[in-house]
């Protein structure tokens, strides 16, 4: 059966084919003639510069300073610290000629700016007086995706990474701590998404890290998305890069560095926690338009509503709401309606003759949850922007309720491993396990579920691995899940 043109494929149905269909038709991103390569439309690059502008001013507050580092980089950069390399190496892209002529050192295109930000701390820090040295940047990196997706594995993608130096190690501990946090405020409280902090296994972390922390977040698929990680280096890098400090004893010691990123793929993560068949589901903090109004009628009638309508948005935008009124007039009011469901809009206003007369307009909400569906709702125009302001604090405490009440609806703690496979088949498993590689690939192999983290909030647990039997490892339960 021919689909209509607007109809999105449904979530049940197909979950990967819902989340392409909605990416395109809500004007988010764009194809382009580049394997991996992603274009942001503006409302797509909308919703990244408010949660960007949020996180930055999060960094800022604690005390970090924006810099900006070189795109390209001498690949013998890259080799200083071994294990980088060697986890970054396959996805390199790299410059061989400029201007014409074969380069006599290849140039990487930064996958990550570890190399860059570590020679230049190197030539700034010499004191103890020097640190912490807390540094972010705004940036694009590039790493060969042969199996991309749009916002959670492009070739490219936009996000920011912070690096710093410390003194001591329980500093740069604390650093790496904090910036977590930061990825947990900024993805519950923006985002609306659910998710559990906690430490990726040795397996699982960074290249070159001592140790690296993530944020897991729940879709609706029951996949886990790591939507921000942070990473210790120890005095790993600082010991490739000659990053060093003169203590207040005199003697020269190695600092102790971190670094942290969360990227555009955190879009995705908002899609696929809110989405629903009808289209996107945004969360007002993060909607480029938080109230649409719709006025409604042709001719003269058509003409004062939207005055009316024109009127009422310049009242809400002065209220600090995201408003935006729709009066195309070659559009009929339905396919209007369907059009900013699809987008994800929180709150249509309809503003009709009738209710102008009335001194109201008709509010919609674009999801209910735990209340009864209220339909269409008139509302008095004269106290429209505390009533919406209200509205759009609850629409986005709904969202994050729903995300957490799923998340939690398909976690199950497991002790088995028939257990084990029913709960990965929709969710997440908290699970034992011995720690050993082939272990690990074998979980992998029959259920393509890996670890995700061990959830910070777990508590000591000692046991059997759920898989093999062998003594289990890290001392609590790990989180098992198939991941984007
Ligand atoms: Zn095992």
């Amino acid at each position: 059966m021919a689909r209509d043109e607007r109809s999105v494929t449904p979530q049940s149905e197909d979950f990967a084919a819902w989340y392409n269909d909605i990416v395109f038709r809500a004007e988010l991103v764009d194809r382009w003639p580049v394997r991996g390569a992603m274009v942001i439309r503006p409302y797509g690059y909308r919703i990244w510069e408010l949660l960007q502008s949020d996180l930055d001013g999060r960094i800022k507050a604690t005390g970090h300073q924006n810099a900006y580092f070189p795109l390209l980089i001498p690949l013998s950069f890259l080799e200083r610290e071994a294990e980088h390399v060697e986890g970054f190496a396959p996805e390199f892209f790299m410059v061989t000629h400029a201007g014409g002529k074969e380069l006599d050192e290849p140039l990487v295109v930064r996958p990550t700016s570890e190399t860059v930000v570590g020679e230049m701390m190197a030539r700034w820090i010499s004191s103890h007086r020097d640190l912490p040295l807390l540094l972010n940047q705004w940036a694009n990196v590039l790493r060969s995706e042969l199996r991309p997706r749009m916002w959670l594995r492009t070739s490219e993608f936009l996000w920011q990474e912070g690096h710093t130096a410390h003194a001591t190690a329980a500093e740069a501990l604390a650093e790496t701590m904090l910036a977590l946090g930061l990825y947990q405020d900024v993805a519950e409280r923006m985002a609306a998404l659910a998710t559990v902090p906690g430490e990726k296994t040795p397996r699982e972390r960074f290249a070159g890290a001592e140790r690296t922390f993530t944020i897991e977040a729940m879709m609706r698929d029951g996949r886990a998305l790591q939507a921000g990680t942070s990473h210790f280096m120890g005095t790993k890098f600082a010991a490739a890069f000659g990053i060093r400090f003169t203590g207040e004893s005199g003697t020269a010691e190695l600092c102790n560095t971190t670094s942290w990123g969360m990227s555009t793929r955190v879009i995705g993560g908002v899609i696929m926690t809110h989405g629903d068949d009808k289209g996107l589901v945004l969360p007002p903090a993060l909607a480029p338009y938080q109230v649409v109004i719709v006025p409604i009628g042709r001719g003269d009638q058509g003409s004062t509503t939207s005055t009316a309508a024109s009127a009422l948005a310049a009242r809400l935008q002065r209220a600090g709401i995201r408003t935006h009124v729709d009066d195309r007039p070659q559009l009929s009011p339905g396919f209007k309606f369907n059009d900013w469901e699809m987008r994800g809009v929180p709150i249509r206003l309809e503003l009709g003759p009738r209710e102008l007369t009335a001194g109201s307009a008709l509010m919609s909400r674009r999801l209910n949850y735990g209340q009864p569906d209220a339909g269409k709702q008139a509302i008095p125009l004269d106290a429209a922007p505390d009533l919406l302001q209200t509205e759009l604090a609850a629409f986005q405490a709904t969202l994050a309720r729903r995300a957490a009440d799923f998340r939690d609806d398909h976690t199950a703690v497991v002790n088995s491993w028939p257990e084990f496979i029913t709960a990965v088949a929709t969710g997440w498993a908290l699970a034992l396990h011995c720690g050993e590689q082939a272990c690990e690939e074998e979980i992998k192999a029959e259920t393509t579920a890996t670890p995700r983290c061990i959830p910070l909030a777990g508590e000591p647990e000692q046991g059997t691995c759920v898989r093999c039997g062998k003594p289990s490892a890290y001392g609590k339960r790990v989180i098992f899940a198939r991941a984007y």
